[in-house]
């Protein structure tokens, strides 16, 4: 007999998770069921459109999906057009990988003005992702302040400053591109509430910031401490000086060397949002780093400018009838064990951090205790599922319909661009002939 796995997400998560059971030998069919017509997940929705190396995992992805043992399942909503418990009755094993998808706010006064935008949603916007595609925010302003010194604060910083011609290779969508180049933005503050050696940013990441054709990173020396210290963990050690080393780099720049800037700023906690209907500035206090934690100073200052833009982090969403921690954002699961049958990989499992190889051993354990689980298996998974979603009437877009979506979105690519993505659902299943 064969085990039935269901995997709920196809980000690298569900993808590692797919790979690791067919890695192990384990006999099951594994059906890769996303609520888009598109697979990947993260990769394609979430990754910078500049960073095409870092989405060409989605190769190996691919590979795993052209395996004798998956199916993908793709338009299909959990939920809408098939509840959980229904999933758990049908499959012996049903894998939670549905991410991290969604806005964190700082939790400041003044986050719901217009011009308030959520890291999640303004890179799901120049992603072409169907959700934001309408988005259309207000970049009308000189000035934005991106909350955060992480890689996605800084992923946001670049994309806002890079020129048409630096995003030709990329897969940013045309309405992006169109909307960036026509914003006045001349300013990019990029605020952490640490100092730069607690900054999350990773140095590649970092040091593309000093090499943008139309935007220099501006650093204040006086920031920056004179060495890193001794840290306990080697590796955190070697990025922390290279990242140090990159910033003092950086001190050499000057404002008139290019028409935009990025500023980095240490040391300072957003406390509130300005402005009436719209944001006209962010309030911050000055802290210093005791123990690794921002203590406010009682001295506060004011940037002005018309958007605000929280990347603190992402946020999973509560998955029906599972227990979720809403203060880690994440279902509750021992050790990825979520309930008899239902397992937690990546981001809904460890919350929204690592880079994408980092939900690799969550697939690996996963695979791991549905083998150790789940017997022989015995339910009837992708018949009762196919059944189910046929008499609902549900258009399930399989791989073969994704890799003619994939196909005609290489051939309207221009220039050195990867792809043009479709931007909306109906564009995609017009392609299918729906
Ligand atoms: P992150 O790395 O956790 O960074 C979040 C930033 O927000 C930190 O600087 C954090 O400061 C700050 N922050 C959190 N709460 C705050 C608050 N209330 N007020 C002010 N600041 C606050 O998260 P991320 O940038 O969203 O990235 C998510 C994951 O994706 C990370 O693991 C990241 O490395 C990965 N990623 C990787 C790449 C890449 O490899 N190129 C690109 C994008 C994302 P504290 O440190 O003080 O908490």
């Amino acid at each position: 007999m064969t085990v039935s796995v269901a995997i709920i997400g196809t980000g690298p998560a569900g993808f590692y998770t797919a790979d690791a059971l067919i890695k192990k030998g384990v006999d099951c069919t594994i059906d890769l069921i996303d609520r888009l017509p598109t697979p990947y997940g993260l990769i394609r929705f979430g990754v910078a459109p500049d960073h095409q190396t870092t989405k060409k995992v989605s190769r190996a992805f691919e590979k795993t999906a052209l395996s004798d043992a998956c199916r993908f399942f793709g338009n299909v909503e959990v939920g809408r057009d098939v509840t959980l418990a229904e999933l758990r009755e049908m499959y012996d094993a049903v894998v939670l990988a549905v991410g991290a998808g969604h806005d964190r706010l700082a939790g400041i006064p003044g986050e719901d003005k217009k011009g308030v935008i959520g890291s999640a949603t303004f890179v799901g916007w120049y992603n072409a992702h169907p959700d934001m595609r309408d988005l259309d925010p207000d970049l009308d302003t000189p000035s934005v302040v991106v909350i955060g010194n992480g890689n996605v604060a800084i992923d946001i910083a670049r994309v806002l400053v890079k020129t048409r011609e630096e995003m030709a290779d990329s897969d940013l969508p045309e309405y992006a591109t169109a909307a960036i180049e026509a914003s006045p933005i001349k300013d990019v503050y990029m605020m952490g509430r640490r100092g730069p050696i607690e900054a999350k940013f990773t140095n590649v990441e970092l040091r593309e910031m000093g090499e943008l054709k139309n935007a220099v990173p501006l650093v204040d020396p006086a920031q920056l401490p004179a060495d890193v210290g001794d840290l306990d963990n080697l590796r955190d050690q070697r990025l922390k000086e290279k990242n140090l080393a990159t910033l003092k780099e950086f001190t050499k720049f000057k404002p008139a060397d290019a028409a935009k800037h990025v500023h980095f700023g240490f040391y300072a906690q957003p406390v509130e949002i300005l402005g009436g209907d719209h944001v006209e500035g962010l309030r911050l206090e000055k802290t210093k780093v005791e123990n690794g934690r921002a203590m406010g100073t009682g001295e506060f200052f004011e940037i002005e400018c018309g958007l605000v833009i929280p990347a603190v982090g992402y946020r999973s969403l509560p998955v029906a009838d599972v227990p979720f921690d809403e203060e880690k954002s994440v279902v509750v699961h021992d050790d990825g064990r979520v309930a008899p049958g239902l397992y937690a990989v990546g981001w809904v499992k460890r919350g929204p951090s690592g880079v994408i190889s980092t939900n690799r051993p969550d697939g690996a354990k996963a695979a791991e205790h549905i083998a150790e689980d789940c017997g022989a298996g015995g339910k009837p998974g992708r018949t009762a599922l196919s059944a189910h979603l046929e008499g609902r009437g549900v258009r399930i877009v399989t791989f073969e319909d994704w890799k003619k979506i994939e196909s005609a979105e290489i051939a309207a690519a221009e220039g050195p661009a990867p792809r043009r993505k479709f931007e909306t659902l109906t564009e995609i299943l017009n392609v299918l002939g729906h």
